[in-house]
C-alpha cells in the first residue's frame, strides 16, 4: 500500500477532515486538508484586504508558503490552524477558492504533495480533478440539518457561542456556492463510493472507509473495475421509483443525483417541479438532499430522473388540505365537456359541473374554485366556483351589512316582486320589503313594484344578512298631505263611505277619510243621522282635530251651525210667552225663547172630557211657566196652568197689599167677586 491515494470530497460539514485525520493515524496515512490551504489563503487575502472578487487582485500568491503538517497549517511558517477556523474567513473562502488564479496554484501545489506515499485528501474536487486517479474515492454527504447541528456541538465544544439557523444558512450559502462555481465544482466523481453519514457515527465511517481502503488495497485494477461495476451495476428501466442523493448541482437548472448505478441520474428542473415561478435549483436543494423520484429514460450515457409522479401526488394532497380547510384555490379551464368543464391544477384534473360555473365562464382561462367533492381513491375532484363567489359574496355582504344601521335610508334596485314581498338589492345586501311596508294603503304590490326599477327604502332591522326594508316609511301618507294644506277649523266637503254606528266616514282625499262622530252631527240631540244621509252625500264638516299617531282626522257638521239652545236663558219657574207651533192630541208644541217646548194636555187650561183643540189653536198665543228643561236634550216643558196658576195668585197678591187684611178669607173674596 506504498503508493495509495484517497480522495475525499463532500460539503461542508459531512466529516471531511475529522475523519480522514481519524484515518491518516490509525493507517499511517498523510492526511491533506485542502480546505485548510484554502483557508490559508482567505485569510491573508483578508488581511491583505484585497477585492477578493478581482482575480487581479491575487498576485501574493507567488509570495506565500502554506503547509499543512501534522493536523496543522502553517502560512509562512506561522501556525495559523486557529485563524483560518474564524468566521469571516469561513464566511469567504468560498469566493476565493472560486477565483481561477487560486485554484490553478492550489491543484499543483496539491498533485505535488500528494506524489509520494500514502495519501488522504479531502476537499471538494479531490476525486475529480485533483487526484482523478485516487485508489479510493469517497464522497461523504450528510443532511444540511445534520451539519449545522454538528457545527454547533463543535463551536459549543471550542467555546464558540453559535446560532443553528444562521449556521444552517451559511452551510447551505456555501454548498450552493461550492457546486455552482464554474471551475472544479463540488461533485461526485462517478467512480466515488457516496456515503452518506447523517445516521452514522463517527466511527462508523471510519471503519466502514477503512474496510473499504483495506479491500482496495488487496484488489487488482480489474478487481476494482468489476467491484466499482458490482456497486454501480443497478439497472433501471422507465417507470422505477428511485431514491437518489443530490451530489452536483451542474447548473441553475439541473441536478445530478447518485442512484447507485452505472452513472449519476439527471434531473431537470421542469421534471423537479411543476411551479413556472421557480427558475433555478438555488436554495431549492442541497448536495446531498435525498430525492424520491422516478426514471423517466435510461440511454447509455444518461439516466434522466422526474418528480412528476410525486408531484402529482404532493398536489392531490394540496388538494385534499384545501378541502380540509374549505380554502379556494385557483384552476385552469382546459376544455368544456358534456355536463360541465375540465379544469387543471398542477396537472391534476378536475371537474366543474355547468350548474357549479359561473355564467361567464371562460376556457383557458383560471377561476377560483372549492371543492366540493374528492375521491381520494380515484384521485378525483369536483369544483365549484359558485361555492367560491358564494363565499366572496358573503364576504364582501356582511362587510356592507356591518356599515348600515337600522333607519338609514338608502336607494337600491328591485330585483323580484312577489305577492307578499318584494327583493330588494343594496350594493351586496338583498333586502326584503313585506307587502304591508310597501305603502300606507293596501295595494296589490306587484302593480306597485317593478323588478329592475330604483327604489328608495328605509332600513327597518337587519336578520340573517338580509334587511328588512320598508318603502313607505319614506313616502308622505296622504293624512301628512292633507294636514299640510288643511288646518283645524278649516271647513271641509267629502263624500260620505261608510255610516258606522257611532258616526260617519267622510272621504276627503284618495285614501283619506275623515270620521264625523255622532255626536258632531247636530246640535240636534234627535236628529238621526241615519234617516237623513245616503251613502254618496256629499257632507260639509269642520275639521276640529289631527291625530297624527293614529293619522286620523276628526270632523264636525254641527260646529258650522248655530245651536239655538245657547241662547235659551230660562230655569225652572220662569214665565215666558209662548206661540202655539201645533196643537197635539197629548199637548201643545210651542214656540218659547226660539226653542220648540212642549205642554202637555194636563198643563193646559183643557177641562176634563174637553179637547185641546177645543181650547187652543196654532198661533196663539199664550203665557206659560216652565217646569222641565235639559238644554242638552233640547227639552223644554211648559205649563200654561201653572201661569194661569200664577196671575191669579199675582192677583190676589196684588189685592192683599191694597187693602188692610181685616177681613176674613170669604170676606176677601166677595170683595174680588163683587170687583
Ligand atoms: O473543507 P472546508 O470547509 O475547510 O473548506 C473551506 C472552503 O474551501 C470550502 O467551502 C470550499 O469553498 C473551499 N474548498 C474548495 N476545494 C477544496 C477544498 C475546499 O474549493 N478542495
Amino acid at each position: 500500500m506504498d503508493n495509495f491515494k484517497v480522495a475525499i470530497d463532500g460539503p461542508a460539514g459531512s466529516g471531511k477532515s475529522s475523519i480522514s485525520s481519524i484515518i491518516s493515524e490509525k493507517l499511517g496515512f498523510t492526511h491533506i486538508d485542502t480546505g485548510a490551504m484554502y483557508r490559508a489563503i482567505t485569510l491573508e487575502a483578508l488581511k491583505r484586504k484585497i477585492d477578493i472578487n478581482n482575480e487581479n487582485e491575487y498576485d501574493f500568491l507567488n509570495e506565500i508558503n502554506i503547509i499543512y503538517k501534522d493536523g496543522k497549517t502553517y502560512l509562512n511558517d506561522k501556525d495559523v490552524s486557529e485563524d483560518i477556523r474564524k468566521e469571516d474567513v469561513t464566511n469567504n473562502t468560498s469566493t476565493v477558492a472560486s477565483i481561477k488564479k487560486v485554484r490553478d496554484k492550489m491543484l499543483i501545489f496539491q498533485r505535488e504533495s500528494a506524489k509520494l506515499g500514502k495519501i488522504i485528501m479531502d476537499g471538494r474536487d479531490i476525486g475529480t480533478v485533483v487526484l482523478p486517479d485516487a485508489n479510493l474515492k469517497i464522497f461523504l454527504t450528510a443532511d444540511a440539518k445534520v451539519r449545522a447541528k454538528r457545527r454547533c456541538i463543535e463551536n459549543e465544544q471550542k467555546g464558540i457561542e453559535s446560532d443553528y439557523n444562521t449556521i444552517l444558512n451559511e452551510i447551505k450559502v456555501r454548498d450552493y456556492k461550492d457546486s455552482h462555481r464554474e471551475i472544479a465544482p463540488l461533485k461526485k466523481a462517478s467512480d466515488a463510493i457516496m456515503l452518506d453519514t447523517s445516521n452514522l457515527t463517527i466511527d462508523e465511517v471510519v471503519n466502514k472507509i477503512i474496510d473499504l481502503i483495506e479491500k482496495r488495497d488487496n484488489m487488482s485494477d480489474k478487481e476494482v473495475r468489476m467491484e466499482d461495476w458490482a456497486e454501480y451495476s443497478k439497472k433501471y428501466k422507465p417507470g422505477d421509483k428511485v431514491t437518489g442523493t443530490v451530489v452536483s448541482i451542474s447548473d441553475d437548472k439541473t441536478i445530478l443525483l447518485d442512484i447507485k448505478s452505472f452513472t449519476e441520474g439527471t434531473m431537470h428542473l421542469d421534471h423537479f417541479t411543476n411551479d413556472k415561478s421557480i427558475t433555478s435549483f438555488k436554495g431549492l436543494v442541497n448536495i446531498g438532499d435525498e430525492i424520491v423520484c422516478q426514471v423517466t429514460s435510461v440511454k447509455e450515457s444518461q439516466i434522466l430522473l422526474s418528480r412528476q409522479n410525486e408531484i402529482k401526488n404532493e398536489n392531490f394532497n394540496e388538494l385534499v388540505k384545501f378541502k380540509e380547510n374549505d380554502e379556494a384555490f385557483e384552476a385552469y379551464i382546459t376544455k368544456e365537456i358534456k355536463g360541465g368543464y375540465n379544469l387543471s391544477y398542477k396537472g391534476i384534473q378536475l371537474f366543474m359541473p355547468k350548474s357549479q360555473a359561473l355564467n361567464d365562464t371562460k376556457l383557458k382561462t383560471n377561476v377560483f374554485v372549492k371543492i366540493i367533492e374528492l375521491d381520494e381513491k380515484r384521485n378525483k375532484a369536483v369544483v365549484s366556483a359558485k361555492a367560491y363567489e358564494h363565499e366572496l359574496y358573503i364576504e364582501k355582504r356582511d362587510k356592507q351589512l356591518e356599515g348600515i344601521s337600522v333607519g338609514d335610508k338608502l336607494d337600491g334596485v328591485i330585483t323580484k316582486v312577489e305577492k307578499y314581498a318584494a327583493f330588494v338589492k343594496i350594493g351586496d345586501v338583498i333586502g326584503v320589503i313585506k307587502a304591508r311596508d310597501v305603502a300606507h294603503e293596501f295595494v296589490d304590490i306587484t302593480t306597485v313594484l317593478k323588478a329592475g326599477d330604483n327604489i328608495k327604502v328605509e332600513v327597518l332591522g337587519k336578520e340573517n344578512g338580509k334587511l328588512q326594508l320598508s318603502r313607505k316609511a319614506l313616502i308622505e301618507t296622504s293624512y301628512d298631505l292633507y294636514k299640510k294644506e288643511h288646518k283645524i277649523g278649516d271647513v271641509v266637503k267629502g263624500k260620505l263611505t261608510n255610516k258606522l254606528p257611532f258616526g260617519l266616514l267622510i272621504e276627503l282625499a284618495p285614501n283619506l277619510k275623515g270620521l264625523l262622530h255622532s255626536n258632531e252631527y247636530s246640535h240636534n240631540p234627535n236628529d238621526n243621522y241615519n234617516n237623513c244621509v245616503v251613502i254618496g252625500d256629499e257632507i260639509e264638516a269642520a275639521i276640529i282635530k289631527f291625530d297624527d299617531e293614529g293619522q286620523k282626522i276628526s270632523l264636525s257638521r254641527k260646529a258650522l251651525m248655530d245651536n239655538p239652545w245657547d241662547k235659551v236663558d230660562a230655569k225652572i219657574g220662569d214665565t215666558t210667552n209662548v206661540k202655539v207651533l201645533e196643537v197635539g192630541k197629548n199637548g201643545l208644541k210651542v214656540l218659547a225663547y226660539g226653542v220648540e217646548g212642549f205642554i202637555p194636555l194636563s198643563e193646559t187650561m183643557v177641562e176634563f172630557g174637553k179637547k185641546l183643540a177645543d181650547y187652543y189653536a196654532k198661533d196663539d198665543e199664550a203665557q206659560a211657566v216652565v217646569i222641565d228643561i235639559n238644554k242638552k236634550e233640547w227639552k223644554l216643558k211648559l205649563s200654561i196652568k201653572k201661569a194661569e196658576d200664577e196671575k191669579e195668585k199675582e192677583l190676589f197678591q196684588k189685592y192683599l197689599k191694597n187693602e188692610e187684611v181685616s177681613t176674613s178669607i170669604g170676606e176677601q173674596f166677595e170683595e174680588v167677586l163683587k170687583k
